[in-house]
């Protein structure tokens, strides 16, 4: 039996493109969500008989896109090809991206006899003025009423995603954000600050100067009351960007920064297996129809499949693990790959712990506040 494994679906559906969006998805669907859902069962099962040895997926997450747009039965349906595929563990964290707007009661008790167990309610703002702005489908009213929605169906495991850094925001205005998060009392915060891409409306806005996006002074402040006020309430920060209640810490999230084995299936899906050693990782096209034609081959749809050099598989364990606040085991990275992290990094590490950006205590590297921070500046220098 291979290491336990990650699933991850893609549902690349969306009612409406958010102006700042970059994400695979489209509102102009070419397929229905029903055929959509047989092309992912057909990547399932090419994957399944592909696997040198069969798995055992400990988390399936649905994201998007968004998936609540799928009816409890198609989203059923790939929970059950999961369980018989991948012997998804019965107890596995089953989550579901749903946005407010998206949702009734009926569907979110469908979602939870279906098996999913975890939801993951895109909010991004409280300010009805400012999800316009975004471009989002929902009003605030929407929800706190998608939360309520949700528990009354069943669940108790609800992460609401936030956004700061936004255009024409102050440090009082996100404040108010985090706490009417809290006021909910979700069992996980995702608070991530906004990143302009390429090719989006936001990014020409950006472009004609038409954004006013705070500057890097306020947008770190943010970065920071959200730590302070969240960390008050009572949730662990666990991630650079994700609080929890004790208990309630994303396991599927986890495996990512943990460098563990996950398979993404639909359009855009990333995949990485830890065998052979170091890593491979592809991914699927973002394109519908390049993926569907594939499929309708009897082939697996992926693309840029890469078996990655020791050196990057080393950067890549120590910047993704380090941006757990638990930080990496030295031990860990010697079982992995070998060698010692001071044979490798040695003089970056003393650098960033002089600096005050890194921490090392009994065999265990960790950011500090100030490089939880200035994490970008850690990671690039392990580039
Ligand atoms: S709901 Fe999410 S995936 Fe869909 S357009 Fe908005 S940001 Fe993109």
């Amino acid at each position: 039996m291979n290491d336990a494994t990650a699933l991850y679906i893609h549902i690349p559906f969306c009612v409406r493109k958010c102006l700042y969006c970059a994400f695979t998805s489209t509102d102009d669907a070419p397929l229905a969500t029903g055929e959509y859902v047989a092309l992912l069962m057909r990547e399932m099962e090419l994957r399944a008989a592909a696997l040198a040895a069969p798995l055992c997926a400990t988390s399936l997450y649905l994201g998007g896109g968004t998936p609540s747009l799928l009816k409890p039965s198609l989203v059923g349906t790939i929970i059950d090809g999961a369980a018989r595929l991948f012997s998804l563990d019965p107890s596995a964290e089953i989550t579901l991206e749903a946005n407010p707007g998206t949702v009734t009661a009926s569907s979110l008790a469908g979602y939870r006899a279906a098996g999913v167990n975890r939801l993951s309610l895109g909010v991004q703002s409280f300010d009805d003025r400012m999800l316009a702005r975004l471009g989002r489908v929902h009003t605030a009213r929407e929800a706190r009423e998608a939360f309520d929605l949700a528990r009354r169906a069943g669940f108790d495991n609800i992460g609401i995603d936030l956004i700061h850094g936004l255009p024409g925001q102050d440090r009082d205005h996100w404040r108010d954000q985090v706490r009417a998060a809290i006021a909910l009392f979700p069992d996980h915060v995702s608070a991530y600050g906004l990143t302009v891409e390429e090719g989006t409306p936001f990014a020409s806005l950006e472009d004609e100067g038409a954004l006013a996006l705070p500057d890097e002074e306020d947008a770190a402040a943010m970065f920071e009351e959200t730590a302070e006020l969240l960390t008050t309430a009572g949730y662990g920060q666990y991630e650079i960007a994700n609080f929890a209640l004790p208990g309630r810490r994303s396991c599927h999230n986890q495996v990512y920064w943990r460098r563990g084995n996950y398979l993404g299936f639909g359009a855009g899906a990333h995949s990485f297996l830890r065998e052979p050693h170091p890593g491979i990782r592809w991914r699927n096209p973002d394109d519908l129809g390049a993926y569907g034609s594939s499929l309708a081959e009897g082939l697996l749809p992926e693309v840029d499949r890469t078996c990655l050099a020791v050196g990057d598989a080393m950067a890549e364990w120590l910047f993704l693990g380090l941006r757990m606040l638990d930080g990496v085991e030295e031990e860990q990275f010697r079982a992995e790959f070998g060698r010692s992290l001071a044979e490798v990094y040695g003089t970056t590490i003393e650098g960033l712990c002089t600096a005050g950006l890194l921490l090392r205590e009994v065999g265990v590297l960790r950011l500090t506040r100030r490089g939880v921070i200035l994490s970008n500046r850690v990671f690039a220098a392990f580039l």
